[in-house]
């Protein structure tokens, strides 16, 4: 039986730490940040995949296929986690 708690148990794949916050990745066009902590992330996401519930055909159980390397230059997410953690690293200083 399913039941309605906050302590849902995300795959630690998808969140992100960038030095501009925490990011939750999401299948949606826009992921979901930057938070300053990450059980703000994991909150975030939690109404997200409620909202999304049975708008997405994809299987619950679909996860990341593992290391991808990610490019933000051909990226199409208007808020990317990924990308945030890529321009940092990259030496990007400010994203607003
Ligand atoms: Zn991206």
């Amino acid at each position: 039986m399913r039941t309605e708690t906050a302590d849902v148990k995300f795959d630690p794949r998808r969140f992100v730490h960038t030095p501009f916050g925490w990011y939750a990745l999401t299948r949606e066009p826009s992921d979901l940040g930057p938070f300053p902590t990450k059980p703000q992330a994991s909150s975030a996401l939690a109404d997200h995949i409620k909202l999304h519930m049975g708008l997405n055909s994809r299987s619950a159980e679909d996860r990341y296929s593992g290391f991808t390397v990610h490019d933000p230059d051909t990226c199409t997410k208007n808020n990317c986690g990924r990308c945030a953690e890529a321009l940092a690293f990259s030496g990007f200083q400010a994203i607003a």
